[in-house]
């Protein structure tokens, strides 16, 4: 491949629990290649191979000196100053420990920056939505899970140990008594993430086999469905609009693939709105903006047109 443009070039990775998502980017977010495979179920050397068999994919016949580096976006609380991974559900066995960055630099020789999944997504909100440098952005993502970050300054607010945004896990009225996947009581997740949907209906004493059909049935008008969409819109509207009068942003995201469920946005920003102070009721909300915002705000920490703002911020591994 001819240098495709005149500025720097970055790999951007998302690493999800079933997918790794790989772009070659420039500093406008312009992507030149892009390919994608399943998450090895086989441990962390496994994936660290598939993390470099896709760098190769993408930059094929790239001359050596266009390419800044490796972003990624993993899955996992990430210590952003060493790329290590703190903490991780057993979602890709083994996880817990990898020293990522320092695996994938020695494997390619580039510097490699990572940062937990979600907090590259905001990132790549932030910059995929050219948001002035004054802006600040709270994403909120729902689907087997909740969680999100908070930008500003720029750079995502990483947390003490990496693990800041873990939304889903702050007590909701709506999911009083509900046990959570953390193994707590009562915290958002329970009423308001994908899965949650598919119990509320079963309590209710509908009978589908998984949310997609719980989805499909409130579609067509069916109360209980609808009544556990709406469980799950209010519980995400009132923990968004808490976290408005807490971070007072400019900017709301949503993503995942519950939100997308027929009915459920309406019932989420009213509440969401319903939740806020009346000083903060009008703030901006919209949808995720592209698939690519991960790999976007994980090239980014290379190419620098965002960059974290990590009390423990580090030079890339090189
Ligand atoms: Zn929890």
């Amino acid at each position: 491949m001819s240098r495709p443009a005149d500025g720097p070039l970055a790999v951007g990775v998302d690493l999800g629990g079933t997918k790794i998502d790989a772009r070659l980017l420039d500093t406008t977010g312009r992507v030149f290649a892009h390919t994608r495979a399943a998450t090895p179920r086989t441990g962390g050397d496994a994936v660290i191979d598939r993390i470099v068999d896709a760098v190769a994919t993408v930059t094929e016949g790239l001359d050596r000196d266009a390419l800044a580096g490796i972003g990624v976006g993993a899955a996992g609380v990430i210590d952003p100053a060493d790329g290590n991974v703190v903490d991780a559900t057993d979602a890709i066995p083994g996880w817990k420990g990898v020293r990522l960055a320092t695996a994938l630099s020695q494997r390619t020789g580039l510097p490699v920056r990572v940062v937990n999944d979600v907090h590259a997504h905001a990132l790549g909100e932030f910059a995929a939505a050219g948001l002035p440098g004054d802006a600040s952005l709270l994403l909120i993502a729902v689907g087997t899970g909740i969680g999100g970050a908070f930008v500003r300054d720029g750079g995502v607010m990483a947390g003490a140990h990496g693990a800041a945004g873990h939304f889903g896990h702050i007590a909701s009225p709506h999911a009083a008594g509900l046990a959570c996947s953390c193994g707590g009581l009562g915290h958002a997740e329970a009423s308001g993430s994908g899965p949650a949907i598919l119990e509320a209906f079963q309590r209710l004493g509908g009978m589908a086999p998984d949310t997609y059909a719980v989805a499909r049935s409130a579609e067509q008008g069916d109360e209980r469905a609808l009544t556990a969409v709406e469980l799950s819109a209010r519980t995400v509207g009132s923990l968004v609009g808490s976290l408005v009068n807490s971070f007072d942003p400019t900017h709301v995201v949503v993503g995942g693939g519950v939100p997308h469920i027929a009915g459920w946005w309406q019932a989420f920003e009213a509440a969401a709105r319903h939740e806020a102070l009346p000083l903060l009721r009008s703030f901006t909300v919209s949808p995720s903006s592209s698939e690519a915002a991960a790999c976007i705000g994980a090239a980014s920490l290379i190419l620098g047109s965002v960059r974290t703002s990590s009390t423990n911020r580090s030079t890339p591994h090189d």
